[in-house]
């Protein structure tokens, strides 16, 4: 395959990584005649479930990641940090969308947030690098707090991050976070979290789906409204931005850019993914084509078509035992549409699976709606 040739059916894509991400693209390449084969470190991953083939091992192993390649048409990732050699390697033997160097940008917050002011022309907090604590002290100085410290690589739901809110924080925040690279962010007074998905071809064409509120827990995301209740013109503003960026790093796949509304309306961009992303899940359900069909698309280099949305729809993540408990009462509930993962233990702060609530388009409720349209849900909401 070369070029923007269209991927024949029956080939193979490879996914790297085994995660649910992977599992719902598997899904999604499966109805598109696609098989897929997974490159993960458990056999009994949720991708590898679902899917033709895996290779067993690690993403930073030479012989794993050789052999994953030998045996795939195309590459693509459901997880990003594979390191810069492993990535070579990969590229050496097959093509691998989106590129290497979109990983490369999105894998490290300095680099991100570089290429999005410098390159992209897009806004984001202001930041400045760490790497001792004399530079911290300057950062901050310069910056004002409260202001968040995180590394630069393989931060995650809030996991790798300090807020720093007086003077007297910035010591032991650094002492537990270096020596990693370190980036230090103003802090942005969102009144909310704001997300669009887009998906790009190998040819330039690209489409977006609708900007959704995401509501986090812990950290972790809890609710996607979609789509957000936000202005016209704000919504207009992000889903500019996203396609931005996607055209300022000449994408070839999906990529989700996650961004804040600050008190004044304007939308900075806090990071980008270049993969289906957690709130993309409702357009499973309330689109003609998911992300995870888009993402194949892209990969696949098939025709991208329009990313519309059919339903108003509200994602709700069952996070940790006890949401995952409520397994029966779900099922039990006229309208909520469940997505589960086949990960075995439920553990807290695992995310298990999820469940879409559709409503009418232009019909999303307000809270005590919502809350009640989610049944057994509700009151976790
Ligand atoms: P991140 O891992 O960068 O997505 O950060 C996790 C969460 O921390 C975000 O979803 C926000 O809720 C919060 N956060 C991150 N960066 C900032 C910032 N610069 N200002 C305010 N809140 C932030």
């Amino acid at each position: 395959m070369s070029g923007n040739d269209a991927l024949p059916p029956n080939a193979t894509i490879g996914i790297v990584g085994g995660g649910q991400l992977g599992r719902m693209s598997a899904l999604a390449a499966a109805r598109l005649g696609y098989r897929c084969h997974i490159l993960t470190e458990e056999a009994d991953s949720p991708a590898a479930q679902v899917s033709a083939g895996a290779t067993i091992g690690d993403y930073e192993d030479p012989a794993a990641l050789g052999r994953f390649a030998d045996a795939v048409d195309v590459i693509t990732f459901e997880f990003e940090n594979v390191s810069a050699a492993g990535l070579e390697l990969l590229a050496a033997r097959k093509p691998v969308r989106p590129g290497p160097h979109v990983l490369r940008i999105s894998q490290d917050r300095m680099a991100e947030k570089t290429f999005l002011n410098a390159t992209a022309g897009v806004a984001t907090a202001p930041f400045a690098l760490v790497e001792t604590l004399d530079d911290l002290h300057a950062a901050a100085a310069r910056l004002g707090l409260p202001a968040i410290l995180k590394t630069t690589r393989l931060g995650y739901d809030g996991k790798g991050q300090a807020r720093l809110t007086t003077p007297a924080d910035l010591a032991p925040a650094f002492a537990r976070l270096a020596p990693k690279p370190l980036i230090l962010e103003g802090f942005v007074d969102f009144t909310r979290e704001i997300s669009v998905i887009v998906a790009r071809g190998g040819d330039g064409a690209s489409v977006a789906f609708d900007v959704v509120e995401n509501r986090h827990r812990d950290h972790i995301l809890d609710l996607t409204l979609a789509p957000a209740p936000i202005a016209p013109t704000t919504a207009a503003a992000a889903r500019a931005i996203a396609l931005r960026v996607a055209d300022a790093l000449d994408l070839a796949g999906l990529l989700a850019v996650e961004m804040f509304e600050d008190r004044d309306g304007r939308v900075l961009v806090n990071e980008i993914a270049p993969r289906p992303h957690n709130s993309g899940h409702w357009t499973i359900d309330a689109c003609p084509a998911s992300q995870f069909e888009m993402h194949i698309r892209a990969v696949a280099g098939l025709p991208l078509p329009p990313a519309v949305r059919h339903s108003d729809a509200v994602m709700k993540n069952l996070v940790g035992i006890e949401e995952t408990a409520l397994w029966p009462q779900i099922l039990a509930t006229p309208g909520l549409i469940p997505h589960l993962y086949g990960k075995k233990d439920a553990r807290p702060g695992r995310k298990m699976g999820h469940v879409n609530r559709l409503f009418a388009k232009g019909a999303l409720p307000g809270e005590s709606g919502i809350a009640q349209a989610l049944g057994p849900l509700g009151p976790r909401v």
